[in-house]
Protein backbone atom coordinates (compact mmCIF):
# COMPACT_ATOMS: atom_id res chain seq x y z
CA UNK A 1 0.00 0.00 0.00
CA UNK A 2 1.16 2.92 -0.79
CA UNK A 3 -0.10 6.52 0.97
CA UNK A 4 0.81 10.71 0.54
CA UNK A 5 0.11 12.06 3.99
CA UNK A 6 -0.80 15.75 3.31
CA UNK A 7 2.82 16.30 0.83
CA UNK A 8 3.70 19.78 0.11
CA UNK A 9 6.38 19.71 -2.94
CA UNK A 10 8.30 22.78 -4.34
CA UNK A 11 9.98 24.03 -7.07
CA UNK A 12 12.53 26.49 -5.27
CA UNK A 13 9.75 28.72 -4.35
CA UNK A 14 7.37 27.62 -6.39
CA UNK A 15 5.00 25.31 -4.54
CA UNK A 16 3.70 22.77 -7.07
CA UNK A 17 1.79 19.86 -5.19
CA UNK A 18 0.24 21.74 -1.61
CA UNK A 19 -1.22 19.06 1.00
CA UNK A 20 -1.91 16.26 -0.81
CA UNK A 21 -3.03 12.94 0.69
CA UNK A 22 -3.93 9.55 -0.68
CA UNK A 23 -4.36 6.15 -0.36
CA UNK A 24 -3.70 3.67 -2.78
CA UNK A 25 -4.96 0.15 -1.88
CA UNK A 26 -4.33 -2.89 -3.37
CA UNK A 27 -6.31 -4.12 -6.01
CA UNK A 28 -7.25 0.27 -6.70
CA UNK A 29 -6.83 1.88 -10.11
CA UNK A 30 -6.97 5.75 -8.77
CA UNK A 31 -6.96 8.01 -11.85
CA UNK A 32 -5.52 11.78 -11.75
CA UNK A 33 -7.66 14.33 -13.13
CA UNK A 34 -7.02 18.20 -13.73
CA UNK A 35 -6.03 21.03 -16.02
CA UNK A 36 -2.15 21.57 -17.23
CA UNK A 37 0.03 22.62 -14.15
CA UNK A 38 -2.31 21.13 -11.61
CA UNK A 39 0.75 19.27 -10.14
CA UNK A 40 -0.51 15.93 -11.40
CA UNK A 41 3.12 14.67 -12.98
CA UNK A 42 4.73 16.19 -9.40
CA UNK A 43 2.58 14.13 -7.17
CA UNK A 44 3.25 11.55 -9.47
CA UNK A 45 7.21 11.82 -9.42
CA UNK A 46 6.88 12.00 -5.65
CA UNK A 47 5.34 9.04 -5.19
CA UNK A 48 8.27 7.10 -6.18
CA UNK A 49 11.05 9.40 -4.86
CA UNK A 50 12.32 10.91 -7.41
CA UNK A 51 11.00 13.92 -6.07
CA UNK A 52 11.14 14.74 -2.01
CA UNK A 53 8.19 16.68 -0.86
CA UNK A 54 8.96 19.75 1.38
CA UNK A 55 6.24 18.51 3.73
CA UNK A 56 4.51 15.77 5.06
CA UNK A 57 5.62 12.50 3.94
CA UNK A 58 5.14 9.24 2.01
CA UNK A 59 4.60 5.86 2.91
CA UNK A 60 5.33 2.65 1.07
CA UNK A 61 3.88 -0.97 3.11
CA UNK A 62 3.64 1.07 6.48
CA UNK A 63 7.17 2.56 6.46
CA UNK A 64 8.34 5.53 5.30
CA UNK A 65 9.81 5.23 1.34
CA UNK A 66 12.45 6.86 2.49
CA UNK A 67 14.06 4.55 4.19
CA UNK A 68 13.85 2.22 1.21
CA UNK A 69 17.22 1.53 -0.90
CA UNK A 70 16.55 3.35 -5.02
CA UNK A 71 16.53 -1.18 -5.95
CA UNK A 72 14.25 -1.96 -3.82
CA UNK A 73 11.51 0.99 -4.49
CA UNK A 74 12.32 -0.47 -8.16
CA UNK A 75 11.03 -3.66 -7.06
CA UNK A 76 8.08 -2.09 -5.90
CA UNK A 77 6.97 0.54 -8.07
CA UNK A 78 7.33 1.24 -11.63
CA UNK A 79 7.06 4.26 -13.18
CA UNK A 80 5.85 4.96 -16.59
CA UNK A 81 6.72 8.67 -17.60
CA UNK A 82 5.61 10.54 -20.73
CA UNK A 83 9.19 10.18 -22.43
CA UNK A 84 10.96 6.85 -22.44
CA UNK A 85 15.05 7.11 -22.09
CA UNK A 86 15.89 5.83 -25.33
CA UNK A 87 19.27 6.73 -25.63
CA UNK A 88 20.46 3.25 -26.78
CA UNK A 89 19.08 0.93 -29.86
CA UNK A 90 17.52 -1.70 -28.19
CA UNK A 91 14.59 -4.31 -29.60
CA UNK A 92 11.41 -4.23 -28.02
CA UNK A 93 12.16 -7.29 -26.56
CA UNK A 94 15.34 -6.29 -25.04
CA UNK A 95 13.77 -2.62 -23.37
CA UNK A 96 10.59 -4.49 -21.89
CA UNK A 97 12.93 -7.76 -20.35
CA UNK A 98 15.12 -4.63 -18.76
CA UNK A 99 11.67 -4.23 -16.72
CA UNK A 100 13.01 -7.39 -14.73
CA UNK A 101 16.49 -5.90 -13.76
CA UNK A 102 15.86 -4.69 -10.57
CA UNK A 103 15.36 -8.47 -9.77
CA UNK A 104 18.50 -9.66 -11.57
CA UNK A 105 21.56 -10.47 -8.88
CA UNK A 106 24.56 -9.76 -11.46
CA UNK A 107 25.09 -6.89 -12.94
CA UNK A 108 26.94 -8.18 -16.39
CA UNK A 109 25.43 -9.73 -19.27
CA UNK A 110 23.13 -12.59 -19.30
CA UNK A 111 21.74 -11.38 -15.54
CA UNK A 112 18.47 -12.58 -16.93
CA UNK A 113 17.19 -15.95 -15.91
CA UNK A 114 14.67 -18.41 -17.37
CA UNK A 115 11.88 -16.60 -15.56
CA UNK A 116 12.74 -13.09 -16.38
CA UNK A 117 12.88 -13.95 -20.18
CA UNK A 118 9.49 -16.09 -19.59
CA UNK A 119 7.92 -12.74 -17.97
CA UNK A 120 8.61 -10.35 -20.37
CA UNK A 121 7.60 -13.03 -23.71
CA UNK A 122 4.73 -13.28 -21.28
CA UNK A 123 3.91 -9.67 -21.15
CA UNK A 124 4.42 -9.17 -25.16
CA UNK A 125 1.66 -11.81 -25.42
CA UNK A 126 -0.68 -9.44 -23.47
CA UNK A 127 0.48 -6.12 -24.60
CA UNK A 128 0.02 -7.50 -28.23
CA UNK A 129 3.09 -6.52 -29.20
CA UNK A 130 5.04 -9.80 -30.32
CA UNK A 131 4.70 -9.17 -33.51
CA UNK A 132 7.37 -6.46 -32.86
CA UNK A 133 9.78 -8.26 -30.29
CA UNK A 134 12.50 -7.74 -33.18
CA UNK A 135 12.14 -4.33 -33.47
CA UNK A 136 14.26 -1.41 -32.68
CA UNK A 137 12.36 0.83 -29.98
CA UNK A 138 13.71 3.94 -31.71
CA UNK A 139 11.87 2.94 -35.15
CA UNK A 140 8.67 2.52 -33.48
CA UNK A 141 5.64 4.82 -33.87
CA UNK A 142 4.74 6.98 -30.75
CA UNK A 143 1.88 4.73 -29.54
CA UNK A 144 3.78 0.95 -30.48
CA UNK A 145 6.83 2.64 -28.17
CA UNK A 146 4.21 3.61 -25.49
CA UNK A 147 2.77 0.59 -25.59
CA UNK A 148 6.24 -1.01 -25.10
CA UNK A 149 6.95 1.38 -22.22
CA UNK A 150 3.79 0.20 -20.28
CA UNK A 151 4.67 -3.68 -21.53
CA UNK A 152 8.39 -3.18 -19.35
CA UNK A 153 6.41 -1.29 -16.44
CA UNK A 154 4.34 -4.69 -16.29
CA UNK A 155 7.09 -7.07 -16.73
CA UNK A 156 8.78 -5.45 -13.38
CA UNK A 157 5.92 -6.86 -11.22
CA UNK A 158 5.69 -4.33 -9.09
CA UNK A 159 2.72 -4.07 -6.78
CA UNK A 160 2.53 -0.45 -7.71
CA UNK A 161 2.13 1.24 -11.18
CA UNK A 162 2.18 4.90 -11.62
CA UNK A 163 1.49 5.97 -14.89
CA UNK A 164 1.65 9.41 -16.79
CA UNK A 165 -0.61 9.63 -19.15
CA UNK A 166 -0.24 6.03 -20.79
CA UNK A 167 -2.75 6.29 -23.39
CA UNK A 168 -1.82 10.08 -25.23
CA UNK A 169 -0.55 8.56 -28.49
CA UNK A 170 -3.09 5.56 -28.77
CA UNK A 171 -5.75 4.91 -31.11
CA UNK A 172 -8.60 3.89 -29.93
CA UNK A 173 -8.48 0.48 -29.50
CA UNK A 174 -5.43 0.59 -27.88
CA UNK A 175 -6.27 2.65 -25.50
CA UNK A 176 -8.87 0.45 -23.98
CA UNK A 177 -6.62 -2.09 -24.20
CA UNK A 178 -3.86 -0.49 -22.39
CA UNK A 179 -6.30 0.75 -19.42
CA UNK A 180 -8.35 -3.27 -19.04
CA UNK A 181 -4.76 -4.91 -18.68
CA UNK A 182 -4.00 -1.84 -15.89
CA UNK A 183 -7.50 -2.85 -14.85
CA UNK A 184 -6.79 -6.73 -14.58
CA UNK A 185 -3.45 -6.76 -13.53
CA UNK A 186 -5.02 -4.73 -10.45
CA UNK A 187 -7.76 -7.25 -10.09
CA UNK A 188 -6.06 -11.01 -10.25
CA UNK A 189 -2.72 -9.40 -8.43
CA UNK A 190 -3.41 -7.37 -5.56
CA UNK A 191 -1.52 -4.68 -7.65
CA UNK A 192 -2.52 -0.85 -7.56
CA UNK A 193 -1.81 2.00 -10.17
CA UNK A 194 -2.08 5.59 -10.40
CA UNK A 195 -3.12 7.11 -13.75
CA UNK A 196 -2.84 10.47 -14.65
CA UNK A 197 -4.75 10.92 -17.70
CA UNK A 198 -6.86 13.44 -19.46
CA UNK A 199 -9.34 10.98 -20.89
CA UNK A 200 -12.33 11.79 -18.81
CA UNK A 201 -14.66 9.14 -19.89
CA UNK A 202 -11.51 6.42 -19.53
CA UNK A 203 -10.89 7.20 -16.02
CA UNK A 204 -14.77 7.22 -15.31
CA UNK A 205 -14.79 3.26 -17.18
CA UNK A 206 -11.64 1.97 -15.86
CA UNK A 207 -10.97 3.93 -11.89
CA UNK A 208 -12.32 3.65 -8.95
CA UNK A 209 -11.33 6.90 -7.23
CA UNK A 210 -10.78 9.64 -8.92
CA UNK A 211 -8.19 12.77 -7.58
CA UNK A 212 -9.34 16.04 -9.11
CA UNK A 213 -6.44 18.43 -8.92
CA UNK A 214 -6.62 22.43 -9.65
CA UNK A 215 -3.52 24.57 -8.85
CA UNK A 216 -1.25 21.62 -6.74
CA UNK A 217 -4.30 21.00 -4.45
CA UNK A 218 -7.07 18.36 -4.08
CA UNK A 219 -10.46 19.17 -5.23
CA UNK A 220 -12.13 16.14 -4.81
CA UNK A 221 -11.31 12.48 -4.13
CA UNK A 222 -13.28 9.62 -4.41
CA UNK A 223 -16.06 7.06 -6.59
CA UNK A 224 -16.10 8.84 -10.37
CA UNK A 225 -19.79 9.19 -9.95
CA UNK A 226 -19.11 11.42 -6.93
CA UNK A 227 -16.27 13.37 -8.51
CA UNK A 228 -17.07 13.68 -12.02
CA UNK A 229 -20.00 16.18 -11.34
CA UNK A 230 -20.99 19.37 -13.86
CA UNK A 231 -20.30 21.35 -10.97
CA UNK A 232 -16.50 20.18 -9.97
CA UNK A 233 -15.99 19.61 -14.10
CA UNK A 234 -16.61 22.86 -13.95
CA UNK A 235 -14.80 24.53 -11.00
CA UNK A 236 -12.12 22.87 -12.26
CA UNK A 237 -12.03 23.17 -16.07
CA UNK A 238 -14.03 26.04 -16.43
CA UNK A 239 -16.09 23.98 -18.89
CA UNK A 240 -19.97 22.72 -18.80
CA UNK A 241 -20.49 19.45 -19.24
CA UNK A 242 -23.39 17.01 -19.33
CA UNK A 243 -23.24 13.98 -17.48
CA UNK A 244 -25.37 11.07 -17.98
CA UNK A 245 -24.94 7.06 -18.22
CA UNK A 246 -22.63 5.05 -20.72
CA UNK A 247 -25.35 2.76 -22.68
CA UNK A 248 -23.53 -0.33 -21.71
CA UNK A 249 -21.05 -0.15 -18.79
CA UNK A 250 -23.38 1.96 -16.83
CA UNK A 251 -20.42 4.76 -15.62
CA UNK A 252 -20.69 8.22 -16.07
CA UNK A 253 -20.01 9.46 -19.37
CA UNK A 254 -19.21 13.43 -19.59
CA UNK A 255 -19.90 14.77 -22.67
CA UNK A 256 -18.60 18.92 -23.25
CA UNK A 257 -20.83 20.85 -24.19
CA UNK A 258 -19.43 23.93 -26.63
CA UNK A 259 -20.33 27.75 -26.59
CA UNK A 260 -21.64 27.27 -30.07
CA UNK A 261 -24.20 24.09 -29.36
CA UNK A 262 -26.05 26.17 -26.60
P1 LIG B 1 0.66 18.68 -14.53
O1 LIG B 1 1.31 17.35 -14.57
O2 LIG B 1 -0.66 18.66 -13.81
O3 LIG B 1 0.54 19.33 -15.87
P2 LIG B 1 3.12 19.51 -13.25
O4 LIG B 1 3.25 18.70 -12.04
O5 LIG B 1 3.94 19.17 -14.43
O6 LIG B 1 1.57 19.66 -13.64
O7 LIG B 1 3.45 21.03 -12.87
C1 LIG B 1 2.94 21.67 -11.70
C2 LIG B 1 3.56 23.06 -11.57
O8 LIG B 1 4.96 22.92 -11.34
C3 LIG B 1 3.43 23.93 -12.82
O9 LIG B 1 3.25 25.26 -12.39
C4 LIG B 1 4.76 23.76 -13.50
O10 LIG B 1 5.09 24.92 -14.25
C5 LIG B 1 5.71 23.59 -12.34
N1 LIG B 1 6.87 22.72 -12.69
C6 LIG B 1 6.83 21.47 -13.19
N2 LIG B 1 8.07 20.97 -13.35
C7 LIG B 1 8.93 21.94 -12.94
C8 LIG B 1 10.34 22.04 -12.85
N3 LIG B 1 11.15 21.02 -13.22
N4 LIG B 1 10.86 23.19 -12.37
C9 LIG B 1 10.06 24.23 -11.99
N5 LIG B 1 8.72 24.19 -12.03
C10 LIG B 1 8.15 23.07 -12.50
Amino acid sequence: MLEARDITVTYGSRRAVSGVSLTLRPGNVIAVIGPNGAGKSTLLRSLNGALEPATGEIILDERPLTTYSRRSVARRISVVAQEADLRFPVTVFEFVLGGRYAWASNSGWGWETARDVSVASEVLRETQLESLSGRLMNELSGGERQRAVLARALATEAGVLLLDEPTANLDLAHQATILALVRKRCDTRETSALVITHDINLAAEFSDRVLLMKEGSTVAVGPPGDVLTPALLREVFAVEVLVDAHPVSGVPRITPVHQTLR
